[in-house]
């Protein structure tokens, strides 16, 4: 069994008030291997960071099921729920405003059930790219995009390769492609389609290459 995480049924329905809601996520269905780079691409408003959100467990689910690795982790309590994702999740949120000149990435979950710090994984991933001083400092003017482009690549790539990570990137850079195993495609909520990116092309670990579905 190779799959870190499974995905089935998933909806996420927001309620806002009488005679409004508005489906985020409609019946996806995912299956997402260990050490896989998958990357989500759709319009914007399309349920993309729902999805990721539930996936990290920041967000319930109106119905259906989030199994990673055997456990159920839509039915954890809050308490739990904080306590697994801090051993097995990071999170690079672009609404942190972290990220705010690098909009190439919108959101990148980085996950992994046996090494228990990808949370602090996350963080150094962020002081390697020079970003977490921004915390507290006045953005460059600088477009970071067309600076780090590249570098963020090879970052998220050795994460995974080298450590066999879990990555999981919404982003509308087609450049991204490079380094994914997968592309997603949502739109309306719904998983439209799904294509091979790149990543057996550029990456130099075979093992790694070959985790394709
Ligand atoms: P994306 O990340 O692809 O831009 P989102 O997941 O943020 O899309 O949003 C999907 C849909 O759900 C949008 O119509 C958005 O307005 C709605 N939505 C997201 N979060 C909430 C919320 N907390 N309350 C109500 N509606 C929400
Ligand atoms: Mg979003």
């Amino acid at each position: 069994m190779n799959h870190l995480l499974k995905i089935e049924n998933l909806n996420k329905i927001f309620n806002q008030g009488k005679n409004s809601e508005v489906v985020a996520v409609r019946d996806i269905n995912l299956e997402i291997n260990n050490a896989e780079i998958v990357m989500i691409m759709g319009p914007s408003g399309s349920g993309k960071t729902t999805l990721l959100t539930m996936i990290g467990t920041l967000l319930k689910p109106s119905t259906g099921k989030i199994t990673m690795n055997g456990k159920e982790i839509q039915k954890l309590s809050s308490n739990k729920a904080a306590k697994f994702r801090r051993e097995n999740f990071g999170f690079i949120f672009q609404s942190f405003n972290l990220l705010q000149n690098l909009s190439a990435l919108e959101n990148v979950l980085i996950a992994d059930f046996n090494k228990q710090n990808s949370e602090e994984r996350a963080k150094e991933l962020l002081v390697k790219l020079g970003l977490e001083k921004r915390l507290h400092a006045v953005p460059p003017t600088a477009n970071l995009d067309s600076v780090k482009g590249q570098e963020v690549m090879k970052l998220l790539c050795s994460i995974s390769c080298e450590e066999e990570r879990t990555i999981i990137i919404v982003s509308h850079d087609e450049r991204i492609k490079d380094i994914a195993h997968r592309v997603i495609y949502i739109e309306d909520g719904k998983l439209i389609r799904e294509e091979k990116g790149q990543h057996n092309t550029v990456c130099t670990m075979k093992k790694h290459r070959e985790n394709i579905k």
